[in-house]
């Protein structure tokens, strides 16, 4: 059979359905044939066997990620279809108590998409089930609402439950007051930025590195014309061996002379297929072990990120009673006050894993848990209005830090225009109306070493703030390992504490797999790289300006390459104008961000 004819009998059910014809025997029937039209005897017994023998490398494996990094490999509009497919069969199964063929339905539907491959289907069909039979009976979306915030088959403010405003105080925002150069002798912090280690405990060298999970070099042998893994790392879909990360930590504790340490989360490896709870928390334990010895006497500020949690991405809000996040909240408040933040932020870690802190006299730290924004957090599907009221809380702290006189830095997991779009715009219009309040905004989770312009929402050409999304330090995916080294205007009364420059340092994986010892590369400054005067908010505009007149000029090549992490430097024209649009974009879904970008 089939899609469209499988289509067709979907659309069949989903009439007798919509028109509420009390037809449950038809629409028994009908399952029935889709179900088992599609195989013929040894094609399900092939099928259960694989199943079964999945299931069992799969006992402890997490719901969601299987599916999400299969289906990756599908274009949007297939995406969609897969999607306008699959929700409203789910919902006659639920209706009709039917849920037990899910797995049939699914796996037969994969098969008809040929592009997902058939083993990770069956374990993701397997391991989602679950949740997903939750989050649709569960959530006041329709289908089309499904589609939308899932896959972005339509704009998620086209449905009312996904459009939600914070509410900022009625004080009126000061008159905007840029940052300004400090004078040159007046002292400077040092800040390490480290994020998205991603330590691969089982790494192999020799092993595959092309295999068909999304994560190798852990076992298997190299085909004939391919060569292993990488003694300290691979290029190809692979996370780095401990060792690694060990020579590179170690290299910052000998060449680096830093204050302290933004750390913005992703420990564990990418085998979000077959990761239990203890697997993320012996990642957690180890790598902060290792921080602790190494850095005695530094202070973490730290940010948890997606793939902390067990299944990955699954932050469950206090409103879901089959899952909770205590169990990951209470080892991370354990290993953050270890690594240095004041015992005072326990409380907050516990209910949700964000706090502030005060840095320095002046420079207060809030530390968001953005995986409440994120939409590989399935849980979000069901109510994604400011979950834990975090923005509110965040609005409050920085009402505080503006009342008071501080200076605030933003650390988080994944950058805000990563996020669904209404938590993403409430966060735009936040940073609007803090202007003179937030001196500095870190994140990670994109891999790659990125930054991205906020402007005044209602002047869309002044410039505002600036987030930094620094470098990962595995080399997932095709990446040279990095770390950052931010020069920040303080610590003296008056600071700014402003980001004044900053350092990139690249681990060259090629040069250490030829040589067999680590090799560093002091990869760029922004200043000098790109000819800034400063790294305030216009001089970053005025960067994205020059690039917008030369697209396919030198500086943007330069910009692509370090993105990049120097490991590739092939980008066209196509691929040049998405990534200028991505540093114009702080919001998600913002319609008009890149207008200012010439077409061709
Ligand atoms: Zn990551
Ligand atoms: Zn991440």
């Amino acid at each position: 059979m089939k899609v469209t004819s499988c289509l067709l009998v979907v659309l069949y059910l989903l009439t007798i359905y919509v028109t509420r014809i009390d037809v449950r025997s038809i629409l028994q029937n009908s399952i029935d044939q889709l179900v088992s039209n599609s195989f013929d005897d040894d094609k399900l017994n092939l099928m259960h066997s694989s199943i079964s023998s999945y299931r069992h490398r799969l006992e402890h494996s997490t719901k969601f990620q299987a599916l999400r990094w299969s289906l990756r490999k599908l274009k949007n509009d297939e995406l969609c279809e897969f999607c306008d497919l699959m929700v409203p069969v789910i919902r006659i199964l639920i209706e009709t108590n039917r849920t037990s063929h899910l797995d049939d339905v699914l796996l037969f539907i994969c098969k008809e998409y040929k592009k997902i491959e058939q083993n990770v289907c069956i374990g993701a069909v397997h391991e989602y089930k679950d949740a997903v039979l939750e989050t649709i009976t569960t959530s006041p979306l329709n289908n089309k609402g499904l589609c939308a915030i899932a896959f972005q088959c339509e704009p998620q403010f086209d449905f009312p439950l996904l459009k939600w405003n914070v509410t900022l105080p009625d004080k009126p925002k000061p008159q905007p007051k840029p940052p300004q150069p400090p004078s040159p002798e007046s002292p400077k912090l040092t800040v390490l930025h480290l994020s998205d280690i991603h330590i691969d405990f089982a790494y192999k060298p020799g092993s595959s590195a092309d295999c068909p999970e999304p994560l190798c070099c852990r076992a298997g042998q190299p085909a004939p014309n391919q060569t292993g893994a990488g003694f300290w790392g691979d290029y190809r879909s692979c996370d780095i061996p401990y060792w690694t990360a060990e020579g590179l930590l170690k290299r910052i504790v000998e060449i680096e002379n830093i204050d302290f340490i933004y750390y913005t989360g992703d420990l564990p490896p990418h085998n979000v297929w077959n990761q239990s709870r203890s697997d993320q928390l012996y990642s957690i334990r180890t790598i902060n072990q290792l921080l602790t010895e190494l850095f005695p006497n530094k202070t973490f500020y730290s940010a948890v990120g997606n793939h902390e949690a067990a299944p990955c991405n699954m932050y469950p809000t206090p409103n879901i009673r089959s899952d909770n996040i205590s169990w990951l909240y209470e080892v991370l408040a354990d290993n953050w006050i270890k690594l240095g933040l004041s015992a005072d932020t326990r409380e907050s870690i516990l209910q949700g894993a964000f706090y502030t802190t005060i840095v320095r006299p002046g420079l207060r730290l809030i530390s968001l848990n953005m995986n409440y924004c994120a939409q590989e957090n399935f849980w979000l599907f069901i109510n994604s209005t400011d979950p834990l009221n975090q923005l509110q809380w965040f609005i409050q702290w920085l009402q505080y830090a503006e009342d008071h006189e501080e200076k605030v830095h933003i650390i988080g997991h994944h950058p805000p225009n990563s996020c669904l779009t209404a938590f993403s715009w409430n966060y735009y219009k936040i940073v609007n109306r803090y202007e003179n309040t937030i001196a500095g905004q870190f994140f990670g989770h994109i891999h790659a070493d990125e930054f991205t312009v906020f402007y005044d929402e209602i002047d869309q050409k002044r410039p505002v703030s600036i987030a930094y999304i620094g470098p990962s330090v595995t080399t997932y995916s095709h990446l040279n390992p990095g770390y950052r080294i931010f020069t920040i205007d303080g610590n003296y009364p008056g600071s700014s504490y402003w980001v004044l420059d900053h350092r990139t340092v690249i681990m060259n994986l090629t040069a250490t797999n030829l040589y067999n010892q680590t090799i560093f590369l002091d990869e760029y400054n922004a200043r000098d790289a790109y000819e800034m005067k400063y790294l305030f908010p216009n001089d970053w505009n005025d960067l994205i300006e020059r690039l917008q007149n030369d697209i396919d000029g030198p500086l943007m090549s330069l910009i692509y390459k370090y993105s990049r992490k120097s490991q590739s430097i092939d980008c066209d024209h196509d691929c040049r104008r998405a990534l200028l649009c991505k540093l114009k974009s702080a919001r998600f879904e913002d319609p008009h961000a890149c207008d200012s970008i010439p077409p061709f």
